[in-house]
């Protein structure tokens, strides 16, 4: 078949190496000048930048597309194992650095926390049994497909409900195990991880912890844009065809069947199309959706503000994922969900690549990208919102690693949610799709194909199973379940 992909973000590159791989013909169609989506990165002077995710998770999905290709990914992609997760600093002046080792990591909970650690092994545990039950019928197959339902997976998981905790929110989960308020706020960070409210989204969500902490955080060695490249090099390899700066304007639908795509004033024609584009923008501009009012009627996920500090100084005690809590996170939630603005005290997050790949920065230096949490732009006034939290996370910063950070910073760039949108067409900037605030986010996300219309398939962070690296991989293996070989 002559198939078109739309945008070429993680799940569209995914998508496409597994389509060339069952013998079809494959064109990309991608509006930016370069592959990945939100997962890119930008240049200033002698220091490099990811500017999109930073946390590497189930790098087994990466490596599925090259087994499926024949190809050895030791000598295109590789990545290391992250022995410390993620450095936590809270407002009290304590730390905390999470260790993959339990060992380790216990002895850190002793020492600077009243926690019983057997809590956490306990959490852990639960998070590992969850995932195990459910990631079969939400993660790795359609929710959508009446066939599914008579699977065993699908009947397994209907005496195991209650083990997934719907009926709690997240944080209620962790107030009830957790004594200590600070490995409460820790864990309840896991929320942002898909864009969501801990305070609303289901307990559900605490599995999230369970693929950092149990199976393992890890880093692209040459940093996160490799992923996006690598498999940009493998599609290419495969016979896939890119065209770039190509805006697709239209998908054209015929008799409830796909035929083609326009383009300019010009259309092009395909057998199957799959979509790797934000549904919303998919749905208000591109083609007369049945479910449009739907879609535009869910919660979008957070987005974020980021700035890429060039920093002439080097801070061993930070890591490469660094997190600095508010005082008050349920008033950061607050802000960002219902005020939609941004909090005065906001929890940063600093991620420094050049800690694993030095060339990222020059000898002595460091790449620093620090996020906040931000709502989905709706007209905001981002050039206040920028400038004010700038000064905010540079005093926070500063208390908390006693340093004049300001006078260190040698180049500078930020990315507002409407630069996100921009670069992305993710309606708002947001980073993740929808938000999983209510206990039906699952069952409300947009399914991987319509069964109005025939040959047309939607996959990556706004569709099921939803937004982040390794659930778009998992989208692109949903809709390749559906497609014959050529
Ligand atoms: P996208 O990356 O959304 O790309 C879609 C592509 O399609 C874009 O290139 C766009 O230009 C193109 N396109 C769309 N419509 C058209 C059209 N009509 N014509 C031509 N081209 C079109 N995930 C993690 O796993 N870990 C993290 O740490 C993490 N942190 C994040 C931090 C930030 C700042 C951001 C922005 C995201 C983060 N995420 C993280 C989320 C993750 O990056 C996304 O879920 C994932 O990369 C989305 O991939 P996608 O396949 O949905 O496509």
């Amino acid at each position: 078949m002559n198939v078109a992909v739309i945008g070429s973000g993680i799940a569209g590159l995914a998508s496409a190496i597994r389509l060339a791989n069952k013998g079809h013909r494959v064109t990309v169609f991608e509006k930016n000048n370069y592959p990945g989506g939100k997962i890119a990165q930008i240049k200033l002077g002698p220091y490099r930048f990811d500017t999109g995710p930073s946390l590497f998770t189930l790098p087994e999905l990466v490596e599925e597309l090259y087994k499926l290709s024949g190809v050895n990914i030791k000598k295109h992609f590789t990545y290391t194992k992250l022995q410390t997760i993620c450095n936590y600093f809270y407002p009290d002046g304590s730390r905390l650095n999470f260790y993959h080792d339990l060992d380790k990591l216990f002895n850190e909970i002793r020492n600077n926390t009243s926690e019983d650690p057997s809590n956490l092994e306990k959490h852990l545990k639960k998070a590992r049994d969850a995932y195990l039950i459910s990631a079969d019928v939400f993660i790795f197959n359609s929710l959508h497909k009446f066939s599914n339902y008579l699977s065993d997976p699908y009947k397994n998981i209907l005496f195991k409900l209650h083990k997934l905790d719907f009926f709690r929110t997240m944080h209620r989960a962790n107030r009830k195990l957790f004594r200590d308020k600070k490995i409460v706020q820790l864990f309840d960070r896991y929320a942002t991880y898909n864009g969501s409210n801990p305070y609303k989204a289901p307990a559900t969500l605490n599995i999230i912890a369970h693929l950092e902490n149990n199976t393992g955080a890890f880093f692209p060695d040459k940093g996160m844009y490799a992923i996006a490249d690598s498999l940009y090099r493998l599609a290419v390899d495969k016979g896939v065809n890119f065209s770039f700066n190509t805006m697709v304007d239209e998908i054209v639908i015929r008799d409830k069947r796909v035929t083609g795509l326009k383009i300019m004033n010009d259309t092009y024609y395909f057998d199957l199309i799959i979509s790797d584009s934000d549904i919303r923008y998919l749905a208000n501009t591109m083609m007369k959706h049945p479910r449009k009012s739907r879609i535009n009627r869910q919660e979008p996920s957070s987005s974020a503000l980021i700035y890429y500090w060039g920093v002439k100084n080097s801070f061993p005690e930070l890591d490469i994922h660094n997190i600095i809590f508010s005082a008050d996170y349920r008033t950061e939630f607050r802000k960002i969900f219902k005020e939609r603005t941004l909090p005065d005290d906001p929890t940063i997050y600093i991620f420094i690549s050049s800690k694993l790949v030095p060339e990222d920065a020059p000898a002595g230096c460091e790449n620093w990208f620090v996020m906040v949490n931000a709502p989905p732009d709706t007209g905001q006034d981002w050039n206040s919102l920028v400038e004010k939290t700038r000064k905010n996370i540079i005093s926070k910063i500063n208390s908390t690693l006693t340093s004049d950070i300001e006078n260190h910073i040698k180049f500078e760039s930020y990315a507002t949610p409407v630069n996100i949108e921009e670069k992305t067409l993710s309606t708002g900037g947001a980073l993740y799709g929808n938000s999983s605030n209510s206990i039906f986010a699952a069952f409300l996300r947009h399914p991987n194909f319509l069964p109005r219309i025939k040959n047309l398939y939607f996959v990556g962070g706004s569709v099921h199973p939803g937004g982040g690296i390794p659930l778009c991989l998992a989208s692109a293996g949903i809709v390749d379940k559906e497609i014959p070989e050529a």
